[in-house]
């Protein structure tokens, strides 16, 4: 078998800038979308994409993006990745579908397989697959209710956790997830975080604080012989790439774990090697009862997945979990070839030399530029809080003004933050380290215009 390959040779690693951004190609498409499809599916860049692999994106005007988005933390292995196209390609042209609930094939139960082995813990470990991220969290919940006879969800200021209706109730942020979506799923109970940056007494005592007032929320509000699971993102995506205060997590994993709530982490963002450690729980050493994953899982097909205790998982009943598409078998090869490549190309390595590279720089620019109110991250998933100068203001103008320079310099930022004041940076995991310096210079740039 030929060694996977991350960058495909036709597609020039470089930055190329060719017409404005957007170019009239894309112009031209974009008017076809307002037409065509609904506001309420927007766009961070009004640019169509025509061939994206490795560190890059190329546009239907042929120019050349250094993406620092990877489609939102999914394509790790890049878009298009030798061993994911090439499994993928093979399993299209052998069968598409044909229902696992039906007659089921062997690219599932190997994903689930691979799930068991990388996932942390050396316990009896069990999956069920399915087709996106916000299922996974449907289906962790479903699982813990079902093994706890309990109810209640136990959620974090700043989490996210999809756009479903029960995971819009999980989601913390109001605009643009839940306003007008309501009502909500019930039984959903949210709780503090240790966000240190931001955490009243300062960064020291912010995980003990934090959890102490968890667990008496917790014990007071709702009681612990209720709460099914206790769902937390290891770090925080959307809502702004938060590493919760170290020590955080493990204490409130050892509360569940003394109350038989089920500990679910979400590593839908983190995990797949994207923080340096195939899963973030591992920084940590915390071992969670079920872990939610999708995105980075398949090189950019439609896969998700809940993996854990196997007694947790036997829990529900034949036929109580599944659903059409889940662990579609073309998703599925896609996901054993980017498990392939993560394992061969090191990725985890790799995350851990571009978090050392974007520290040096941003680092740097921190010291010369108040408006860095923090830097923070773990491996390939680092961010800036932007805040007024002096003060910890949040400033989700200066955010959007620098993505908005960067963008038309060609390279792709994206935004996040329940205040919108943060820019995170989530390239490939095999982007070229020249690409990747050639994009922080564009934001230092930027940075030191504002
Ligand atoms: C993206 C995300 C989800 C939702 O995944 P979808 O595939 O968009 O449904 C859930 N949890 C976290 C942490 C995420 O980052």
């Amino acid at each position: 078998m030929p060694a996977p390959q991350a960058v495909p040779a036709a597609l020039p690693q470089e930055r190329r800038l060719v017409t404005a951004i957007p170019g009239p190609k894309s112009r031209e498409l974009m008017a076809r979308k307002s037409a065509a499809v609904a506001d309420g599916v927007g766009t961070v860049m009004p640019v169509f994409a025509a061939r994206a692999g490795g560190g890059v994106i190329e546009d239907v005007d042929g120019n050349s993006l250094i993406d620092f988005g990877s489609g939102i933390a999914v394509t790790s292995v890049g878009s298009s990745a030798e061993a994911v196209v090439r499994r993928a390609a093979a399993q299209l042209a052998d069968f598409t579908h044909t229902c696992f609930m039906v007659t089921p094939y062997e690219g599932y139960v190997a994903v689930c397989e691979e799930l068991a082995r990388l996932t942390p813990g050396g316990h009896a470990k069990k999956s069920a697959l399915f087709n996106s991220g916000a299922e996974a969290v449907e289906n962790a919940v479903k699982i813990a209710r079902v093994a706890t006879g309990r109810q209640a969800v136990v959620v974090f200021d700043h989490g996210y956790h999809g756009r479903t209706n029960l995971t819009m109730a999980l989601t913390a942020k109001n605009m643009p997830y839940k306003q007008g979506f309501g009502p909500f799923a019930p039984e959903v109970y949210r709780m503090p975080l240790a966000y240190p940056y931001r955490w009243p007494t300062g960064p020291e005592r912010c995980a003990e604080e934090a959890a102490a007032q968890v667990t008496d929320l917790i014990d007071k509000q709702v009681g612990a012989g209720n709460v099914a699971a206790i769902v937390i993102e290891p770090v925080l995506g959307e809502g702004g790439f938060i590493v919760p205060a170290p020590g955080f997590l493990p204490r409130i994993a050892a509360y569940a774990r003394a109350h038989g709530i089920v500990f679910v982490a979400d590593e839908i963002q983190s995990g797949f090697c994207r923080t340096g450690r195939w899963f973030a729980c591992e920084h940590e050493g915390v071992v969670p009862d079920l872990v939610t994953t999708a995105k980075g899982i398949a090189g950019g097909l439609p896969l998700a997945a809940v993996t854990g205790r196997a007694e947790l998982m036997d829990a529900a009943h034949t036929g109580g979990l599944g659903g059409t598409y889940g662990g579609n078998p073309v998703a599925c090869a896609a996901a054993l070839g980017a498990i392939e490549t993560m394992r061969e190309l090191d990725l985890n390595a790799r995350a851990r030399r571009i978090e050392e590279v974007v520290r040096d720089r941003l680092g740097a620019l921190r010291e010369a530029c108040p408006a860095i109110g923090d830097l923070r991250g773990r491996g390939a998933m680092m961010a800036v809080e932007l805040v007024r100068p002096g003060t910890k203001e949040p400033d989700p103008r200066a955010a959007a003004a620098l993505a908005a320079s960067c963008h038309a310099q060609g390279l792709v930022v994206l935004t996040c933050g329940t205040y919108g004041n943060v820019l995170r940076f989530l390239p490939p995991l095999v982007i070229g380290e020249d690409l990747l310096r050639e994009g922080l210079d564009i934001l230092g740039g930027a940075l030191a215009r504002q």
